[in-house]
């Protein structure tokens, strides 16, 4: 009987049943997983701390003809402090939903891993600004799946602007000369040179990233509108953010966080497989 055991990220979930789970763990291995918990919402089962979107375990599997069914699990981070705080869950949430959004079934992303893996570790236990460390994910993880937006070069002429007076950024493409886009909100030099700084450093460094009041809110308008044109699932992932005051203006609400409340649907209810 095939069982693989794998080391993942559980990204999503959704409730079936009277007490299971269909989880959605972004693997290192083969990329994301979609696999079966049978029981893990009653109280008493071995799987109930490992079925919660955020944590890190090595899963053994069963891969059957039918739906996969993870068997055990070993539990290796929570996070758990990211659960403790609005704003980091929030932004947690955003960063589970954009890997498991562009995580292809059985094909491995390692740096976008890697990636996923440092961010939840910094927005945990870190000491940087949960959106300077959200900006900073946003960008390379945009790199990591192919879509990095202009920033060095222009989007439109390709020409190099890092000695030009005026530059935009616009959501389709990244930054543009003056010569090519005038109109839209201009992006200052220091946004610009964050963000390129943000592509070059290593996932390990990133917790190092410290942006004035300014520059993070230039940065953060500048790459969630170029995500939102630029990825089809982009402006639902980043809705989870529309509710954090500092960054809409509008007061926290008082519902049910996203991450807990997965739409159903994310996996089929298989009830043949009994
Ligand atoms: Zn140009």
């Amino acid at each position: 009987m095939p069982v693989i055991c794998v080391e993942g990220i559980v990204t999503r979930y959704a409730n079936y049943r009277e007490s299971d789970r269909i989880l959605s763990i972004f693997t290192i291995e083969h990329g994301r997983l979609d696999a079966k918990a049978r029981g893990c919402r009653k109280p008493q089962s071995p799987l109930v701390n490992a079925c919660q979107p955020f944590v890190f375990g090595q899963f053994e599997i069963f891969t059957g003809r039918e739906k996969a069914t993870i068997n055990a699990c070993e539990v290796r981070e929570t996070f758990y402090p990211i659960r403790e705080d609005y704003e980091r869950f929030s932004i947690g949430s955003v960063m589970l939903r954009l890997c498991h959004d562009a995580a292809p079934e059985n094909e491995p992303n390692e740096a976008l891993f890697s990636l996923l893996y440092h961010s939840l570790s910094f927005l945990a236990y870190g000491k940087s600004n949960p959106q300077d460390l959200f900006s900073c994910f946003l960008v390379r993880y945009l790199n990591a799946i192919g879509y990095r937006p202009a920033i060095t070069t222009c989007a439109q002429c390709g020409r190099d602007i890092r000695a030009d007076a005026l530059v935009r950024f616009s959501p389709r493409g990244g930054a543009v000369c003056n010569a090519c886009v005038q109109h839209g909100e201009p992006v200052s030099k220091t946004a610009l040179e964050g963000m390129r700084r943000m592509l070059l450093m290593e996932d390990a460094d990133m917790d190092r990233v410290k942006l004035s009041d300014g520059v993070r809110g230039e940065i953060f308008r500048a790459l969630t509108a170029y995500t939102e044109s630029s990825l089809e699932y982009g402006s639902r992932a980043l809705n989870i953010l529309s509710s954090l005051k500092d960054v809409a203006g509008q007061p926290q609400p008082t519902g049910e966080p996203a991450a807990e409340a997965p739409e159903r649907g994310a996996a089929e209810p298989d009830e043949g497989n009994a």
